[in-house]
């Protein structure tokens, strides 16, 4: 484990970040790694601290890759902030962190070679955002091949991410560990995230209507509700009472397959997303049918 509160070593090149790293594993050390587009917050701190307790060296990349931006998204005013990130990274027990420019990443401009991740890819954010995870399997193989970490850490608070990037590892062989880690949360409810800083005050408390409607699928689930329409649209209807809020999503669906089935199983992954003026938000969270226990955050 990293000593906490270090100052990170900022590499910003991928020979750079490849010397260090082989020098690490030539003394037999485990590798952690938490790929990040930045502007760090305790989400992002918890898979931090994750990794710094599982492995000897933990790095955090900070890349705000464009290829899983499509036009007309946010990726020309998504915040950045390298030095509180460093300070963050440092505070949770990162000794590196990782933050190429895009010319260093892709150094030929135009990538012709992606991976995509089938089926798990299609739905729910796949639908709203056709080629986001084709970007996101692209860059983090692109990450795994730079860095070559033994563990790599992905929030739920992405829930399909993660499935597409389990599933990506899986099918591909490559050697490393995915470790998923739960949703952190403001203390009123809202999912920690960096787009939250793009709220205005009002949105940020309309914002509060995702929670509450995952709470009231919650609340259908445990009391026995086997269809998964008529709890998406209970959730929906949450969504629809707040004015500030509008829906693209809301259902229940299968953990492992992200399929919405004919009956509930037991257990049942709420997934929604919703526009809050300009800013897009999504959250998710378990249910464990029979039980009241959710099964993640
Ligand atoms: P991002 O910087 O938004 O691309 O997120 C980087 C990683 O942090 C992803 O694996 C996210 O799922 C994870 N993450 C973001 N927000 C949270 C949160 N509130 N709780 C847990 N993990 C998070």
């Amino acid at each position: 484990m990293n000593d906490a509160n270090t100052t990170p070593t900022v590499i910003t090149t991928v020979a750079e970040v490849r010397r260090t790293l082989d020098a690490h594993r030539r003394a037999g050390q485990t590798i952690g790694f938490v790929p990040t587009m930045g502007y760090l917050h305790d989400g992002h701190g918890s898979l931090i601290r994750a990794a710094a307790a599982d492995n000897d060296v933990t790095i955090v990349s900070i890349f705000v890759n464009p290829l899983q931006f499509a036009a007309g998204e946010d990726l020309s005013t998504y915040p950045r902030d390298l030095e509180h990130d460093c300070a963050l990274a440092g505070a949770n027990g990162a000794s590196l962190v990782f933050a190429p420019e895009v010319s260093e990443m892709y150094p030929h401009g135009a990538v012709l070679t992606g991976v995509e991740v089938d089926r798990l890819s299609s739905a729910w954010e796949g639908e709203s955002r056709p080629t986001h995870f084709r970007g996101v399997a692209t860059v983090v193989t692109k990450l795994f091949n730079i860095i070559g970490p033994s563990r790599a850490y992905f929030g739920e608070k992405d829930f399909q991410q993660l499935a597409v990037i389990r599933r990506m590892v899986a099918d591909l062989s490559a050697p490393i560990e995915v470790m998923g880690c739960p949703i952190v949360r403001e203390p009123d409810g809202l999912a920690m995230s960096s787009r939250n800083s793009y709220l205005s005050p009002e949105e940020r408390q309309a914002a509060l209507v995702l929670r509450r409607a995952l709470d009231e699928g919650e609340r259908q689930v445990i009391g026995g509700e086997r269809n998964p329409t008529t709890v998406a649209a209970a959730m929906a209807a949450v969504v629809a009472a707040e004015p500030l809020a509008e829906l693209d999503y809301a259902a229940a669906i299968d953990p492992d397959t992200l399929i919405q089935p004919e009956t509930l199983g037991p257990t049942v992954r709420l997934v929604i997303a919703a526009g809050l003026g300009t800013t897009r938000l999504i959250d998710n969270a378990g249910v464990r049918v029979g039980t009241d226990e959710p099964t993640g955050a």
